[in-house]
């Protein structure tokens, strides 16, 4: 149930019961402070244009009321009266930004390997600098991230999710996944063989340990289920293939009984098939896709999430016509060309928080049109997280989540750094 704070307000006045329940489901609002509502605040944002989300309007207004979008269209339209106006001039207004794939809990590899952090950095210190990552994707627009594992720091990306919830610090909205899951023996960090030590996900094997581990993480406040569908292990070169079609298939079913979906980690061809075939809902890398692969994958309504700039590397790259950028790149258009449903996300936290935009670079420097990858980032999103009731638009009735950039980012992406304004919820972050 969603429930906004003047009823969090009643209710809690209405309940004799000293007992409150905590807040572990997916209400989005953030409950206000104080014990009297005020009436909500009312703001009248006027930007040079409006993008919202799939068209671009010029010369439109945005109302917000509370923490909603409350009225949009033609500046004479929108009533003013009453409202405080903030005036946006040359800047184009688009739904906040929308990060398909981070780890919030890890910092750039060229800071520490992931090895490092993992086995190095204790929960605390993770959780700390997780705070000033998340403010720092705030404020560069991002007002959503689906967050895919937190790589041995547990389940703080849960919490974390519900501290912003509840306004104890700035961040984005938190999708969480919690732990991941892996097949036993496909994943890191490795010490000498006779030591089992914790491992940066969970691992599971067969249906019945499947079931039970994805049921587990979902009571403990999974928003999505993350499998590992293929790993760089055993002892050929590369990545190859962990959980069979039926692992995955079972888990599926097991998540979506709770209205959890699932995202698999692959790169490889028969990786990417069984992910497909078990009706995932969204693919991560996908770096050896190929034509058929991705027709399958439009054929079973799987999204893909490229990640093109993930990793430590710099961008844009020294070589961009290197083998392995030929190769991303002829990858992309692979599966631009079979038209498979494209989700803006990076793998931002193997580069630095806040960077996220350079993924949205890529996908154009890579073939996407400008307005595609903005899409990518805000309606398309919100459709493959199956949030679009709530977010990714600029419409009447959805959470006020608004971004305004210098210039116009659905020609000239660049502008995507521009950042000028930045509202999540009703509240402003950054102008
Ligand atoms: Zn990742």
């Amino acid at each position: 149930m969603r429930t906004t704070p003047a009823v969090v307000a009643v209710l809690l006045m209405a309940v004799a019961s000293p007992i409150a329940h905590p807040s572990t489901g997916s209400g989005w609002p953030e409950p206000a402070e104080g014990q009297n509502a005020p009436a909500p605040a009312v703001t009248v944002l006027k930007p040079a244009r409006v993008f919202d989300g799939e068209t671009m309007h010029e010369g439109w207004a945005v109302r917000v009321k509370g923490e909603r979008i409350d009225a949009v269209g033609p500046e004479a339209s929108v009533a003013a009266a009453g409202a405080k106006v903030i005036d946006l001039p040359g800047t184009t207004l688009t739904p906040g930004l929308v990060e398909g794939h981070s780890h919030i809990l890890l910092h750039a590899y060229s800071e520490a390997s992931w090895e490092s952090q993992v086995s190095k950095e204790g929960l605390a210190l993770r959780v700390a600098r997780a705070t000033n990552h998340l403010r720092a994707t705030l404020q560069a627009g991002f007002t959503t991230v689906r967050d895919l594992g937190t790589e041995g720091a547990q389940y703080a990306d849960v919490e974390l999710r519900d501290a912003v919830r509840q306004g104890i610090i700035p961040g984005p909205r938190i999708l969480a996944s919690t732990k991941a899951i892996v097949a036993t023996g496909s994943y890191q960090p490795k010490f000498v063989p006779e030591w089992n030590v914790p491992q940066g996900a969970e691992e599971a094997d067969g249906v019945d340990s499947l079931m039970r581990v994805v049921r587990d993480q979902i009571g403990k406040g999974a928003d999505w289920i993350k499998l590992y569908g293929d790993y760089r292990w055993g002892p050929l070169p590369g990545s190859h293939p962990t959980f069979t079609l039926d692992e995955m298939k079972r888990a599926v079913e097991t998540a979506d009984s709770a209205g959890v979906p699932i995202a698999v980690h692959t790169s490889t061809v028969e990786g990417m098939r069984r992910a497909t075939l078990a009706n995932v809902a969204t693919i991560e890398h996908g770096n050896d896709g190929t034509p058929e692969i991705f027709k399958l994958m439009v054929e079973h309504h799987v999204a893909w999430c490229p990640t093109l700039t993930a990793g430590a590397g710099p961008w844009p790259p020294a070589d961009p016509n290197s083998p392995a950028n030929q190769r991303k790149r002829a990858v992309f258009k692979a599966g631009l060309d079979a038209g498979v449903t494209i989700i803006n996300g990076s793998d931002v936290g193997t580069f630095p928080h806040g960077d996220n935009a350079r993924e949205l670079e890529a996908m154009v420097a890579y073939g996407m049109t400008p307005a595609a990858a903005v899409k990518s980032a805000t309606s398309t999103a919100a459709r493959v997280l199956r949030m679009d009731t709530q977010i990714g638009q600029v419409r009447a009735g959805l959470f006020a989540d608004l971004v305004a950039f210098d210039g116009d980012p659905t020609k000239d992406i660049a502008a995507l750094r521009r950042v000028k304004f930045v509202m999540k919820n009703g509240t402003v972050y950054k102008q």
